[in-house]
């Protein structure tokens, strides 16, 4: 009953957003429109790495089972973590924007 999880607004470093908490029950870990992270987590949601590092958003994946979610790579350690998009919420993730800046060409 005591375990909260980390659901708090926070100034994105990338950007400057002002990140606000989710509303859909689920936990803000990532910036909605730069969709930066920061190494806080040695396990999800701990808040124990000393690392503190930007996690930069490398890609995004489909998991049948969770959904889309995006893959972020810490710039100062290179760990490679999944957090699942954010959805249903105040602040949706601009992941659209993330993939057109891509530019893969898987499909036309
Ligand atoms: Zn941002
Ligand atoms: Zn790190």
């Amino acid at each position: 009953m005591s375990k909260k999880r980390e659901n708090t607004a926070f100034i994105c470093e990338q950007c400057g957003a002002t990140v606000k908490p989710v509303t859909n029950g689920s936990y803000r870990n990532h910036c909605p429109y730069c969709l930066y992270s920061k190494h806080l987590d040695d396990k999800p949601g701990d808040r124990k790495s000393a690392c503190q590092g930007l996690m930069m958003p490398i890609d995004i994946v489909y998991n049948p089972k969770k959904g889309y979610q995006i893959v972020h790579q810490c710039v100062s350690c290179g760990h490679i973590r999944r957090n699942l998009v954010a959805t249903n919420t105040i602040q949706d993730d601009h992941i659209f924007t993330f993939l057109n800046s891509r530019k893969t060409h898987t499909k036309q």
